[in-house]
């Protein structure tokens, strides 16, 4: 059976655009596509591979609304017992003791959520991730939950370092085939060890690139800013590294071109407001059901996408 992909959103987080998704230098050219700084609720999708011999997870989202508004970027919202990763999986017909494999793009708060009910899952990240999330600068201390966040008496434990947990942790370096048709490269820029997991399927390759391209316009250029500024992407706002972030969005796209495929369609964004347009939509057209991805007769396809944002 042919692998294919399933996206499970575990929340929305509020995010300022021209903070965010693009670099200052682009505001005055990213305006003009009428995107304000006005915070915009963006998805925070997990992606589940299924058809292979192990059930694998891409990430596994974010944490209740409560503890994200408290430690992290509020307004968001994690609705009890939709959003949650448990309850995507069970949308799906899964228990999260059932997932055998998790591949961590990398190790922000809103990727590792409720890590400790996966109990029978081998738990996988980049080398570089692991340490820069055991020493980050105080810029970084609440994205990796260090334990000095902690308020009100509080005990803050990063997911990924909770007993249980911490010792299941297995590393990559580079570019690895982790099982069949499931493979990663590094991706840094966004962080220091982000890595992108790539997936074959019959619709050729998808890229779970988690936050290495943050919003799907960081691959497009507008003319005048091409023309201006001599930019071939719109850089993101949010980075460690903007030469490494920078570098990862181009290589990202040039994977995507020599394999054939479309990176607007093929590139599995953690925060595409617009794939969480379309699959909301999806849900509700088919009873509560979540669409398959990479499947030739899918139902689901990139111009179910660009409509469900049309009509929003
Ligand atoms: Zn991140």
């Amino acid at each position: 059976m042919a692998l294919t992909i399933r996206p499970l959103n575990s929340g929305y987080i509020p995010t300022k655009p021209l903070e965010y998704w693009y670099h200052f230098s682009c505001k005055k050219y990213i305006e003009k596509q009428g995107i304000t700084n006005e915070n915009s609720q963006l998805p925070d999708f997990t992606f589940l591979i299924e058809g292979g011999e192990k059930l694998v997870l891409v990430d596994t989202g974010m944490a209740w609304t409560e503890r994200a508004d408290k430690y992290h970027h509020g307004p968001s919202n994690q609705r009890p017992g939709i959003d949650d990763i448990e309850s995507r999986l069970a949308q799906v017909g899964y228990k999260p003791t059932d997932v055998d494999v998790i591949l961590f793009t990398h190790l922000h708060w809103d990727h590792v959520f409720y890590v400790e009910k996966f109990t029978n899952a081998r738990l996988i990240c980049n080398e570089t991730e692991w340490e820069y999330a055991h020493n980050p600068i105080p810029l970084h201390y609440k994205s990796y939950e260090i334990p000095i966040i902690a308020k009100d008496g509080d005990v803050i434990v990063a997911p990924f370092d909770q007993p249980g947990v911490k010792e299941r942790f297995e590393f990559v370096k580079g570019e690895c085939e982790i099982l069949p048709g499931i493979s990663v490269y590094e991706s840094p820029g966004h962080c220091p060890g982000h890595m992108t997991v790539v997936v074959e399927t019959e619709e050729g390759p998808f890229f779970c690139v988690g936050d290495s391209v943050f919003v799907m316009g960081n691959i497009d250029v507008p003319e005048d800013m091409a023309a201006e500024l001599h930019y071939d992407i719109s850089p993101p706002g949010r980075y460690v590294d903007i030469v490494a972030a920078w570098n990862t969005i181009r290589d990202t796209v040039r994977r995507c071109k020599e394999a054939g495929v479309d990176p607007h369609k093929h590139l599995m964004l953690a925060h595409d407001g617009i794939l969480a347009a379309a699959v909301e939509k999806y849900e509700a057209t088919h009873n509560n059901q979540l669409p398959v991805i990479g499947k030739k007769d899918t139902d689901f396809d990139f111009e179910t996408y660009r409509h469900a944002v049309e009509e929003k």
